[in-house]
Formats: C-alpha cells, sequence, structure tokens
C-alpha cells in the first residue's frame, strides 16, 4: 500500500508482532513511517470473546445440542464455506480480533483510514468481505515498506517515541498462541475444560468435521481452531526464522511486561468504549 499524504492513517497490530518484534521500537518504527495512531487488536480480542460468551451461553440455556467452532481464522472459514458447508451454522457468528478492533476505530476515529498489521494472509480477504479495515498488511509486506523507507530498527527521535495508544487489553495478548481464545475466554460459568478442544492444522481437522453429526462432534461444545501450526505465531505472513516454542515464550513475556508496567496507564478498554457497537456477524 501506498500512503497518501491526504489521508490521517491508524495502524492496528497483531498481538503476535511480540513474537517477531521489540517492544517499544516496533511502535515507534510504525509511527516514523507516518501513522498517526498505533494501537493493538488486544482490545478487539477481548470484545471477540464477550461475543463469544454471550453466543454460547444463549445457546446453552436454549438447551441446544451443538459444538461451537471458532471463527477468527479466515482459512478455517472458507475451508469450511468450501467443504464442509453444512457446518456453516455451527461458525459463532461474531467478529475477530481484527474485525472488532477495526469496528471500535471507526467509532474512534472516524476519519482515519484503518491498516491492520498481522501474520495472516488470509485476513485481506476477511477485510474485503467485512470493510471492518481499510488495508491488511503482514509482517512481510511490512518488512518490505520498512526497507523502501528506510526506517530504522531503532528509531530515536523523540516525537515518534510513543507507545501504543488507547484502547489496550493485557490478557489478550496470548491471543495469537495455541488455545488463546478459550484460555481467555473466561468460560468457568459455562464450560468444562473437557468440553473444549484446542487443534491447529486443517489435516488434522478434517478428520473431526467429518465425524460431525447432526451439528454436534463428540461431546464437545466449542473448537478452539486455528489453521497454523502453534497458532497465528507460526502464521505464513511472519519473517523470523524463531521456533514457535521461542514466539510463544516471547509473547507470554511481553504479556506479563505489559501487566506489570503497563496496566495503569490508563489505556485499558472498557466495555463503555465498545457500547452501540455490533460485534456480531453472519456466516
Ligand atoms: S492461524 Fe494462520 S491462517 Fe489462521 S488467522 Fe492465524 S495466521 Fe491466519
Amino acid at each position: 500500500m501506498e500512503f497518501d499524504s491526504k489521508e490521517k492513517y491508524v495502524c492496528l497490530v497483531a498481538p503476535s508482532f511480540a513474537s517477531e518484534y521489540e517492544y517499544p521500537d516496533f511502535v515507534y518504527r510504525l509511527r516514523k513511517l507516518g501513522f498517526e495512531k498505533v494501537m493493538e487488536v488486544t482490545f478487539g480480542a477481548k470484545m471477540t470473546n464477550l461475543t463469544y460468551y454471550s453466543i454460547l451461553k444463549e445457546s446453552i440455556e436454549r438447551g441446544e445440542k451443538k459444538t461451537w467452532i471458532a471463527s477468527p481464522c479466515p482459512t478455517i472459514v472458507n475451508f469450511i464455506r468450501v467443504k464442509y458447508p453444512h457446518l456453516v451454522d455451527n461458525l459463532v457468528p461474531g467478529h475477530s480480533p481484527m474485525g472488532c478492533m477495526g469496528l471500535i476505530t471507526r467509532k474512534m476515529y472516524p476519519k482515519y483510514k484503518i491498516v491492520f498489521v498481522g501474520p495472516c494472509m488470509t485476513k485481506k480477504m476477511e477485510a474485503a468481505e467485512t470493510g471492518t479495515v481499510d488495508f491488511v498488511l503482514n509482517f512481510r509486506e511490512l518488512e518490505e515498506i520498512f526497507e523502501k523507507k528506510s526506517i530504522p530498527e531503532r528509531v530515536t527521535e523523540d516525537k515518534y517515541m510513543i507507545g501504543f495508544d488507547k484502547l489496550y487489553n493485557d490478557y489478550t495478548k496470548i491471543y495469537p498462541v495455541s488455545g488463546g481464545l478459550s484460555e481467555t475466554l473466561h468460560y468457568k460459568n459455562l464450560l468444562e475444560s473437557r468440553d473444549i478442544l484446542v487443534m491447529e492444522g486443517l489435516n488434522k481437522l478434517m478428520p473431526v468435521f467429518d465425524q460431525f453429526k447432526d451439528g454436534v462432534y463428540k461431546h464437545y461444545k466449542f473448537l478452539d481452531i486455528l489453521n497454523c501450526d502453534g497458532g497465528c505465531i507460526n502464521g505464513p505472513g511472519m519473517i523470523s526464522e524463531k521456533s514457535v516454542k521461542e514466539r510463544r515464550r516471547r509473547v507470554f513475556k511481553y504479556r506479563d511486561y505489559a501487566r506489570r508496567y503497563e496496566k495503569d496507564l490508563g489505556k485499558s478498554g472498557l466495555k463503555a468504549h465498545a457500547e452501540g457497537i455490533n460485534f456480531e456477524r453472519k456466516f
């Protein structure tokens, strides 16, 4: 993408950035590149979770027998649409963290163009379908832009040295690791851990989809599934050679850092910030 000097831009950063880049240097680089606002997607992930929780709660209270399938991964969504259309009704009809954060950002900054940066190739399809963000870049594409615009790894000008803008959420920073959604869903009053299946990879998931009977897979009530092994930290748009274990460690380290040093900076997103926004989505 090319920046238009007549427009203002917000960058929404996927939490997997922490497995790849140093913080806060990464944010400084994005500001130097031309983004007026740089926000995390973590508050969007919190709204995804709250939407999921209420959809699952209503379904369980209705006594519905159904295995719900997590829908933040567009590769999984598209695969189900094409190969298992009878399971489309099992996809939780809620926006992904990118989608939720895009909707929140449109409300906060209606005149800005919204650019999502993350590890994924298929998020462009989701963006084109939902219109929740204007552009999607993966980290590989971002690297090319950093290089083309000669943005150094260390930015030292004071005017760019500002951390993330609000809104922020700490516990959903682990969303891009395998099982991160269910681990942050706070489901204890709704589900038992044995009701949830965490799995990645279409090869492993196909036998699961094949075994659905009347909308139900075995005893499970919720499938927390993704396409990439280990989660989005191993997405095809990542650049580094680090092992998945190391990427995972870095994500948790960043979550712990933020909890310790950033919790009281007044940036936490609250439900009130998202009031009036409908985070449900049709598939
Ligand atoms: S698991 Fe992979 S394909 Fe799915 S959203 Fe994450 S990066 Fe994209």
